[in-house]
């Protein structure tokens, strides 16, 4: 019996032994490419040498110091490194552990922005429907994966939530591309006029959803209406990046696609490749100035933020990161892998679209390709497909969101960057095999 509370309570997983760049190695010695990074974490691949050598020079030196008392040599030159990749106006980061601390930090930083500048009466959010931006309760609170949030209603933070952007689901057959994504972000507009612009705190999105819709990009110039109806209203516009920065997309931030500067950015999975747990929350000098000439102290904080080790990791990724050109190959090799998918999947019946942005692709699955219509079984799809997947020597990322009241299905591909052209034949095939597998049944 094992004494971990597992997430599934009835299916103990295998237990990791080692790991070597694509791939990890259970203690039975099964091998496991990894087409996922776990859920898109691992973006130098296993055991890289240069982070490991960082992360023991740091534990020689020093593990840990609370904050409340010192800063640290890498915690400082993380932050300085982190405001060169950002935009000019973004020179500050509040480094926490991992993805939910930092969209937690998003939502407090951005309520007591309002609180320094005088319109305390701001408490709501808008964000959107199929979104995922954390499991702690105020970042549950603004995320729209229903079946997360069912069991904890009411949630803490008081959110509304518009569509997302989702033009294979959601494209009217008289719209382009470009029209379609004018009309959701209007929703934007909508939703503010509705709940009072001056009582809103701000509009949280992910520029490239994850989990909840599998690498679902926006149309072009959804993003930058979005910014205009922010800068219109006078609020907020928080970005997660969790999942979808760090250089998965091919730019270190998925938003310099758009062409757009948030006032806060959330990220957290790539930051340290999965060598520590780290997360970021990255603000604008105005909300920086204004809590630092307002009440001069942010109401926040946890034990192990800015952790000195995890900081060490963080900075070594980004080191190499930069060193290897990867963020590049993430651009590179996820036209590669696009293309390999479209060329394995675009006559499968059951794979209704395929999409994404660098290393960050998915597949939607379909019972019907001509209705979209999804398959009507529950999460336990996911979960046969993951296991079935990890069978045949290969992890992937199965999941899916709501779809008009019924679950949807999508796998997500989210592999580590140093992915070659062998790896990418080796992915389709155990996907293709894998689909055979689980999809003929249903
Ligand atoms: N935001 C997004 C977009 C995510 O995908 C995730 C995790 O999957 C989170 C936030 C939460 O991150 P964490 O699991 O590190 O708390």
């Amino acid at each position: 019996m094992s004494h971990v509370f597992h997430r599934h309570c009835h299916h103990l997983p295998p237990t990791i032994a080692s790991g070597n760049g694509m791939y990890l190695i259970d203690t039975q010695g099964n091998e496991y490419l990894d087409a996922c990074g776990g859920a898109a974490v691992s973006c130098l691949g296993h055991n890289h040498p240069s982070v490991l050598e960082a992360i023991h020079r740091q534990l020689d030196a020093i593990p840990y110091a609370h904050t409340g008392f010192f800063t640290s040599a890498p915690s400082e030159a993380l932050a300085e490194k982190l405001a060169e990749l950002a935009p000019s106006s973004i020179n500050h980061a509040y480094l926490v552990s991992g993805g939910s601390e930092a969209m937690e930090t998003a939502l407090k930083l951005a309520r007591q922005y309002w609180v320094e500048v005088g319109e305390p009466q701001r408490q709501h959010f808008i964000a959107r429907r199929q979104s995922y931006h954390g499991n702690t309760l105020g970042a549950l609170s603004v995320g729209g994966n229903a079946w997360r949030r069912a069991p904890f209603a009411p949630l803490l933070m008081d959110t509304s939530l518009i569509a997302p952007c989702y033009a294979y689901r959601d494209q009217g057959p008289d719209e382009t591309a470009y029209e379609y994504g004018q009309r959701v972000a209007n929703e934007l507009e909508a939703m503010l006029l509705e709940k009072g612009p001056d009582t809103v705190i701000g509009f949280v999105a992910e520029p490239v959803v994850g989990a909840t819709a599998g690498a679902l990009t926006a149309e072009a110039g959804y993003f930058s209406r979005i910014r205009a109806i922010c800068d219109q209203y006078n609020i907020l516009l928080i970005l997660d990046e969790v999942m979808c920065g760090t250089g998965r997309t091919g730019r270190f931030f998925a938003f310099e696609h758009e062409g757009i500067v948030p006032d806060i950015v959330a990220i957290a999975k790539g930051l340290a490749a999965g060598y520590q747990p780290i997360g970021a929350t990255l603000v604008t000098d105005r909300l920086y100035e204004a809590i630092a000439s307002g009440s001069g102290f942010f109401q926040h904080g946890h034990t192990f933020m800015a952790h000195p080790t995890a900081c060490a990791a963080a900075l070594a990724t980004l080191t190499t990161l930069e060193q290897e050109g990867l963020v590049d190959a993430a651009e590179k090799q996820g036209e590669a892998l696009k293309t390999a998918l479209h060329h394995q999947f675009d006559s499968h019946p059951f794979v209704g679209n395929i999409r994404g942005r660098g290393l960050f692709v998915a597949l939607e699955l379909v019972a019907d390709k001509t209705s979209k219509r999804p398959f009507s079984s529950d999460l336990a799809l996911h979960q046969t497909i993951k296991y079935t997947a990890m069978h045949n020597g290969l992890m992937c990322y199965p999941m899916g969101g709501t779809i008009d009241g019924k679950q949807g299905h999508h796998i997500l591909l989210a592999p580590p960057y140093i992915i070659e052209s062998t790896h990418i034949a080796a992915i389709t095939d155990k996907l293709a095999l894998t689909l055979e597998m689980c999809l003929l049944s249903q």
